[in-house]
């Protein structure tokens, strides 16, 4: 039974996927950034990585037939919609608390790197680290002479991206809570998900 399951704003979320069901990711508000990461369920030292998966797609914006790597060279997810103008990233760290010291925050601000591991603990599990994310919806064009831009994404209220679990795995994702940065038009808010 498939029900649809909030990430909250600035908060983390994760679940278990088997082998063969999907993910079906929604910008509930069409502006929200969602760090995913994908955890082989029987070693969590396996996980969906963006430097083994660039090499195998040749492009470095994922798009519906994608597959994506392991950081042991494996099928980890494959992507089989996408209703968004297809702008991801998979350039970029997920946010820590170090980086919202260099914007000049002071104090704690959340952070998806803490969220990856509170989602995680809510299903009594620990991430050997925080991988380096599949960043869906977040837009951060690279020009030809290398310089990036932190820009708004280009998403729609209801867009949706699925992904095909190519392992038993887990999923995590992390409502970005940047409000520095304009990627989540500098108010960060809720997405949701379901198994299907
Ligand atoms: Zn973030």
């Amino acid at each position: 039974m498939s029900k649809l399951q909030t990430i909250p704003a600035r908060a983390g979320k994760a679940a278990k996927v088997k082998k063969g069901q999907s993910i079906r990711m929604v910008n509930t508000h069409g502006t929200q950034v969602v760090d995913t990461w994908a955890f082989n369920s029987d070693d969590l030292h396996e996980f969906m990585s963006m430097e083994h998966t660039r090499p195998h797609i040749g492009h470095i914006y994922p798009k519906v037939g994608d597959i994506m790597y392991s950081n042991k060279r494996r099928p980890i997810i494959t992507i089989t919609k996408d209703s968004s103008p297809g702008v991801h990233d998979t350039i970029i760290a997920a946010c820590d608390r170090y980086r919202y010291k260099f914007l000049g925050f002071e104090g704690y601000h959340d952070n998806c790197t803490d969220n990856l591991f509170a989602g995680m603990k809510e299903l009594g599990l620990t991430p050997p680290e925080c991988p380096s994310p599949f960043n869906v919806w977040m837009n951060i064009p690279v020009a030809k002479d290398g310089g990036i831009q932190f820009l708004p994404t280009v998403s729609k209220p209801g867009d949706e991206l699925v992904l095909r679990a190519e392992m038993d795995l887990i999923i995590a994702f992390s409502a970005c809570p940047q409000d520095i940065l304009p990627i989540n038009n500098t108010k960060p808010t809720e997405a949701h998900f379901e198994i299907v």
